[in-house]
């Protein structure tokens, strides 16, 4: 099948605007990952859109078992309700292969053997510099980016942005060594199979999204307007993550959630909103969503909840 017809071999018809929310479940959502889900889900709604989600499960050695149910049930407990059914990125291995061999046959995907000695030497920047190897040991494959790819657009929320992705982030991996797909090929295969038109994420995607959208041109599918807010960080400033505890969303307090990711966000709900509907809560943010009220910052403290 040629490689379009794999990529947008779509279930349905696409809607104007087509947002999304794509957890990897590597544990359970905390405040980080709910303000991504509230925006991208407010942005989508605000706009008569539909909003999916989409789990992330192609990466099982930093998976928690039993993370891709937690999640959704905490999405539940906060009414942020998808439309569909959500897409599982393990089930979609067939398309990721036909992508892969359709780059192979046009020569813009190719096997590497470097070790991770040889890629620091190079200060992780891969320009097919490595010595052909024996097909038959692990290998991984690469995006033969051309020189040419400069990346330019912008930022819903942090402006214009431009990169030459090969000079910036070299030829970037497709398929990894140990077998497992690439966050940057399903990321882009799947965006364009579920009609993906705006993503919302975190801004520590923000420096992904030109080999993201050099990707889309090489398969000519089409680019999503992206926006990438700020990200959630501790009192030491690291991104709040599983590695550093951050604690999970509490399902007993969807409300006092909401509201605090609401402040967070820029937004100020009044204060004589029921704080324990967090449906009426949603209702009252997608009327009032503006994407002018972010605070224009990349990384904001999370609040103790
Ligand atoms: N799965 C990624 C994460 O949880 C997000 C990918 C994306 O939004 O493009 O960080």
């Amino acid at each position: 099948m040629p490689l379009s017809s794999v990529a947008m071999a779509s279930p349905r018809n696409h809607p104007a605007y087509t947002g999304r929310f794509a957890p990897s479940p590597t544990g359970p959502l905390h405040f980080g990952s709910l303000v991504t889900a509230l925006a991208s889900y407010l942005d989508a709604k605000a706009q008569g859109g539909t909003w999916l989600v989409r789990m992330e499960d192609i990466d099982p050695p930093r998976q928690l078992p039993g993370a891709e149910d937690t999640i959704l049930r905490q999405l539940e407990a906060h009414s942020l309700l998808w439309d569909g059914q959500p897409l599982y990125q393990s089930q979609r291995s067939e398309a990721y292969v036909a992508a892969l061999e359709e780059l192979s046959h046009s020569g813009l995907a190719y096997p590497c053997h470097c070790s991770r000695q040889v890629l620091q030497d190079t200060g992780g920047l891969h320009q097919r510099s490595c010595v052909p190897g024996d097909l038959e040991q692990p290998h991984a494959l690469r995006l033969s980016v051309p020189n040419n790819c400069f990346i330019a657009f912008t930022d819903l929320f942090q402006g214009r942005q431009q990169q030459w992705v090969k000079q910036t982030a070299g030829d970037f991996v497709l398929l990894r060594k140990d077998g497992l797909f690439a966050y940057q090929l399903a990321v882009v295969i799947d965006d364009a199979y579920q009609g993906i038109s705006h993503i919302i994420r975190g801004s520590d995607l923000l420096d992904s999204t030109a080999r993201q959208v050099c990707l889309q041109q090489l398969l000519t599918l089409p680019t999503p307007v992206y926006g990438h807010l700020p990200i959630a960080v501790n009192e030491q400033g690291h991104k709040l993550s599983k590695q550093n505890l951050a604690p999970p969303v509490d399902n007993r307090q969807p409300g006092a959630n909401l509201l605090a990711a609401m402040h967070w966000l820029g937004m100020q709900p009044p204060a004589d909103l029921p704080a324990t509907s967090p449906e009426a809560l949603l209702e009252w943010g997608v009327r009032n969503w503006q994407r002018t009220q972010l605070p224009q910052l990349i990384q904001i403290p999370a609040p103790a909840l």
